[in-house]
């Protein structure tokens, strides 16, 4: 079995869509970045890609590149997941934490929770999403921006039948 563990944080900003977990939730502020700046589904891929010792998403997808601008996250952890069964393992749970001051997550968790299991091929009830805020301290807290926390448990992939 091999953990892994990813970070990441964006910037909220008007005129920007808010799209977490592959979900476009109605909000006066958006992140921003090069893709759609899913910063849930960034952490998942870094966790991911962290458990296998593959790097990072920044070394598969990078920000310089023309192809990826406004890119689908919810893509890319498909490719992710390519790369991983190439490598011979599957997930065997994930479990994500997003600090958002603003808006309130819980009504679109299940939503979320759905894309990553159709996205990753792991059922529901191996993934988990759960929101905090911060208690209005610091950026997240200020509503500058939104980070996400996650981790992932991978195991060998088992040959089918
Ligand atoms: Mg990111």
């Amino acid at each position: 079995m091999r953990i892994g563990h990813g970070y990441d944080v964006h910037r909220l900003v008007p005129k920007r869509k808010l799209i977490l977990g592959g979900v476009e939730i109605q909000h006066h502020l958006g992140l921003l970045g090069h893709s759609d700046a899913d910063v849930l589904t960034h952490a998942v891929m870094d966790a991911l890609l962290g458990a296998a010792a593959l790097g990072d998403i920044g070394r598969h997808f990078p920000d310089c590149d023309a192809k990826y601008s406004g890119i689908s996250s919810m893509l890319l952890l498909g490719h992710v997941m390519e790369l991983l069964r190439k490598e011979g393992y599957q997930v065997g749970n994930l479990d994500v934490t997003v600090i958002a001051q603003q808006p309130k997550l819980l009504p679109h968790i299940p939503q979320m929770r759905q894309n990553l299991s159709k996205q990753m091929g792991v059922p529901t009830s191996h993934i988990n999403v759960k929101a905090t805020t911060e208690e209005g301290l610091g950026f997240s807290g200020k509503e500058e921006g939104i980070a996400a926390h996650a981790v992932v448990l991978l195991s060998p992939l088992l040959p089918e039948g």
